[in-house]
């Protein structure tokens, strides 16, 4: 039997509610229908919590590829409708919230203006196609992907053939070997390579089906595929027109590409999409992936361009405000040639910043509160929406991660890259499945109070060894997890060789022994006023 979603979208399709939204935007909040109120995604238009007549909206950057005079609009729509607030998601997004029904059509009519748009950016449809940041600018990459990105974008965009999808739909494609643009975990990720054939080198992508997380993750799999640049379109038109028929459309947790793929196989889902193309694909080249778990696109560093730098920043679970964007569009302007990228670790990265302005670009940026030089607790923070704006959150998410990150650079001094990824609920939407820890929230019992909890998971990567996250401790009370989280890397700080990772650490060891590291006593747990002991550690290791 049809789930409800897919009975609204036979009777209306989603992106054919834009009359209806300009009508409710007249006759107000209360004569939306539940229905079009679904329908709204396919606008990137979603309830805010609690449902009392706000919204959040989403704003689709393709590649996180954005123009100074872009970033200026979306600076001053946070200013003037968004509550001065907006956040990078990690699909390269801008989100705002605090939007109302009212003022959505002039909010949607002020981004289109600078060639901006919401269409996609919800809703069962193809959502932002994600990129490397520092596409067109890095001297290793192997090509510019960022006008397949564009195309690839444009075909898909508001495309009715393709707007009834059993699900949400991610689409990444890179133009390095790295794995930085997170193609394992997307629906369909395309990854550049140089195929040497016959003595003779050629440029092309992999393909890999089948990824995502939400509840129950999957890693892509790889298709035995070649696919020239000019075949990326058609090969995506392909993957697409299969996932359209032949998806799952009875239970929603059930309708993503990843469960065709996973019953498929790569081989048998090759056949179909060979049927689809009309022409028969080359066979995928050796695998020449790099070993690295790649770059987290932070710091100063040479563009492929002589005499021409970029800076990646730091914002923390993503979140700006209307000031800092502000800010960042004039020195986009100043500095960067008129643009700035977003990143999929809700950053912020400045481009072509020539040798002789660096000097003023850092300062610049410093000033407007755009840092770099952090500890890497703060480097590589994600965090979802949480219970701030989401309708499912369980717990707070952007907030505690700052927390998390303020008690542990208080109490250790940490050299080494650490991923903290903060999830409100089960659903993923900050990547806790990947996350060197990924913390999902939930509640538990102190005393006689139900307060805000996470699940302590750890040993999370994407890259040549990818694996999800294991869940270590259940329900750590929120006001505990810095603690706990100190205690585990002073045990892993103890017996780290040279070579070693915190990812290595948590591979050696069992879950009971990782849970005892986290250091959590019935008092930790269960006694409302448990206070952390005073600080202990050092760099040299416990005092
Ligand atoms: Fe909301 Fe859960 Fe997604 Fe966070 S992970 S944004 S709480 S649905």
């Amino acid at each position: 039997m049809a789930n409800k979603v897919e009975i609204l979208k036979q009777e209306k399709d989603g992106l054919d509610v834009w009359p209806d939204l300009l009508r409710y935007s007249k006759s107000g909040f209360d004569t939306i229908t539940p229905d079009d109120m679904t329908r709204f995604r396919w606008y990137g238009v979603y309830e805010q919590q609690p449902k009392a007549g706000h919204f959040m909206m989403r704003v689709k950057l393709p590649g996180g590829d954005v123009s100074s005079a872009q970033w200026r609009v979306m600076g001053e729509i946070a200013c003037d409708y968004g509550q001065g607030i907006a956040d990078i998601t990690t699909r390269q997004n801008i989100q705002y919230h605090w939007l109302t029904i009212e003022t959505i059509p002039q909010v949607i009519q002020r981004l289109s203006s600078v060639g901006l748009s919401t269409v996609g950016a919800c809703g069962d449809i193809t959502r932002n196609i994600c990129g490397c940041p520092v596409a067109g600018i890095d001297p290793y990459e192997i090509i510019d992907a960022r006008p397949l990105i564009r195309e690839v974008t444009r075909y898909f965009q508001g495309n009715k053939e393709f707007s009834d999808l059993p699900r949400k739909y991610k689409i990444s494609i890179a133009g390095c070997a790295h794995l930085c643009h997170q193609p394992q975990i997307n629906d369909v990720g395309f990854t550049a390579l140089v195929r040497r054939l016959n003595g003779r080198e050629e440029i092309g992508f992999h393909v890999r089906v089948g990824g995502g997380l939400s509840t129950q993750p999957h890693l892509g799999q790889r298709l035995n595929l070649f696919a020239r640049p000019e075949q990326v379109p058609d090969v995506a038109r392909g993957i697409t027109e299969i996932f359209r028929d032949h998806g799952y459309r009875e239970r929603r947790n059930h309708a993503r590409l990843k469960f065709l793929v996973a019953d498929w196989g790569a081989e048998k889902f090759l056949e179909v999409l060979t049927e689809r193309l009309g022409w028969t694909p080359e066979p995928a080249a050796p695998d020449d992936e790099p070993k690295s778990r790649g770059h987290d696109h932070l710091g100063v560093h040479s563009q492929q361009q002589a005499g021409l730098s970029w800076i990646g920043t730091v914002v923390l679970g993503g979140r700006l405000t209307a000031d800092k964007m502000l800010a960042a569009a004039d020195i986009a302007d100043r500095y960067c040639a008129g643009n700035v990228r977003t990143t999929n670790q809700q950053n912020l990265l400045f481009p072509n910043i020539a040798e002789e302005d660096i000097s003023d670009a850092k300062r610049a940026l410093l000033d407007a509160g755009f840092v770099w030089d952090v500890s890497p607790f703060r480097r590589s923070g994600v965090a979802c929406t949480g219970t701030e704006f989401c309708n499912l959150a369980i717990t707070e998410t952007k907030q505690r991660l700052a927390t998390i990150v303020e008690y542990l650079e208080t109490r250790l001094d940490w050299d080494e890259e650490l991923r903290i990824n903060v999830n409100g609920c089960p659903n993923a939407c900050g990547q806790h499945y990947v996350g060197d820890i990924g913390l999902q929230g939930c509640l538990a019992k102190v005393g006689d109070e139900r307060v805000e909890a996470y699940d302590v998971c750890l040993g999370g990567r994407l890259g040549p060894d990818a694996k999800f996250t294991r869940a270590i401790q259940r329900k750590v009370p929120a006001t505990r997890v810095g603690y706990a989280l100190e205690n585990l890397l002073v045990a892993y700080r103890g017996e780290r060789t040279d070579d070693d990772r915190f990812s290595d650490f948590v591979d050696r060891h069992t879950d009971e022994e990782l849970g005892a590291f986290l250091g959590l006593d019935n008092l930790a747990m269960n006694d409302p006023t448990w206070m952390p002991p005073p600080a202990r550690h050092t760099l040299a290791g416990v005092e």
